[in-house]
């Protein structure tokens, strides 16, 4: 190793490769009957899978979940999908916030249902879907509809009934046993409807549940995650006038404007739906407890380094992500110097470091993409 008295910088730029965790989704469709049709079922099949790889590749966590697949034909029927998790056995002396097994085994690595499936799917191809990625304008778009569903089984669910009560019949105002999201249920104003002996508030929740339009009224989601990514402010759930079993407080509100075209509204239309969850709906994953995958692309950030006078600036720009900045003399030390962080898509950040005009040398650095 030698440093020539002209300034000597060698700029690494090392990323690590995009995280290669996710979760994957299995199906058992010995019990879904349209599924195996034998003219029909494998476009049916391959785009129920394509859609949950495309989920499954947000999160940045390793697990395989089994989901037991059932399917109708029933053109009368108003249901167009559905699925759920499996729920574990709760001690009878247990009061919280209970993960189902889906949660459970991608968070915990617990699988507690053991060989039995995780979860659930159903469909009914009486509905008329679309399979494709073209969506016709006439037909439901079934990839949609299933990362939607699949969401549900994953955590983003609810599990308050009407009257208050949680899944034992336990009423408001006495210790329940609650899903992970209702953690962080709330009136219109932000208020948590949990206490923190995970009772209910019982009027509280009467007059928000079935509240009306946010964010002046209805349920709210007040994690920390979420309303940060809402500007400041508790994310409106849905709480129509008429309670809607299985719609009320487990999706975001369709009645406030501002949450319109995002994917976990109660109500879907015919046609192209939106595939990508919003950054609202990722921080409800995080505030649930997920750790969500990066989407910063590292081949699409450089780390540039110049002098200026007694100093070095270093500059990152590209996808938004967290660095660590380290300098090495030798290229086999490298002593940590920074982090730095771009917080939106092609952005950037800059960090200054002395430079000693005495001896000249700079050495080198590297950026890491954590
Ligand atoms: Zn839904």
């Amino acid at each position: 190793m030698f440093y020539c008295r002209a300034l000597l910088i060698l700029a690494l730029f090392s990323a690590l490769p995009p995280g290669r965790a996710a979760v994957v989704f299995e199906f058992d469709y010995s019990a879904g009957h349209e599924f195996l049709d034998p003219a029909a079922g494998a476009v049916r099949r391959s785009a129920l899978e394509s859609a949950a790889a495309s989920l499954g590749a947000i999160f940045a966590h390793d697990a395989t979940i089994q989901l037991a697949v059932t399917s109708s034909n029933d053109p009368q029927g108003d249901l167009l999908a559905s699925a759920s998790s499996e729920q574990p056995e709760i001690p009878f002396d247990f009061f919280g916030y209970s993960p189902g097994i889906v949660q459970q085994k991608i968070l915990q690595g617990i699988d507690a249902n053991g060989a039995a499936a995780d979860g659930a799917v159903d469909v009914n191809f009486g509905q008329p879907w679309d399979f494709g990625d073209q969506v016709s304008p006439n037909l439901f778009d079934f990839k949609a509809t299933m990362i939607h569903e699949i969401l549900h089984a994953v955590g983003f669910s609810s599990s308050i009934f009407e009257d208050g009560a949680d899944g034992f019949g336990t009423p408001p105002g006495e210790p329940g046993v609650w899903s992970p999201f209702d953690e962080f249920i709330a009136g219109p104003t932000g208020v948590s409807l949990i206490d923190d002996n995970y009772a209910l508030n019982g009027p509280g929740w009467a007059s928000a549940s079935t509240g009306g339009a946010s964010p002046r009224a209805g349920l709210t989601f007040n994690g920390p995650n979420a309303m940060a990514a809402n500007g400041g402010q508790p994310v409106g759930l849905y709480s129509p006038r008429q309670w809607d079993e299985g719609s009320s407080g487990s999706h975001l509100d369709d009645d406030n404007p501002a949450l319109a075209g995002m994917l976990m509204l109660a109500a879907t239309d015919t046609g192209p739906n939106t595939r990508e969850l919003s950054a609202i709906e990722k921080a409800m994953l995080e505030d649930v407890g997920y750790t969500l995958a990066s989407t910063a692309t590292p081949a699409n950030a450089t780390l540039t380094i110049r002098q200026m006078g007694s100093t070095i600036k270093l500059t990152i720009e590209g996808n938004r992500g967290t660095y660590a900045v380290a300098r090495s003399t030798d290229l086999n030390n490298w002593v940590p110097l920074t982090t730095l962080t771009i917080s939106q898509n092609g952005g950037s950040t800059s960090y200054d470091v002395p430079f000693n005009t005495t001896t000249n040398r700079a050495g080198y650095f590297s950026a890491t993409q954590q």
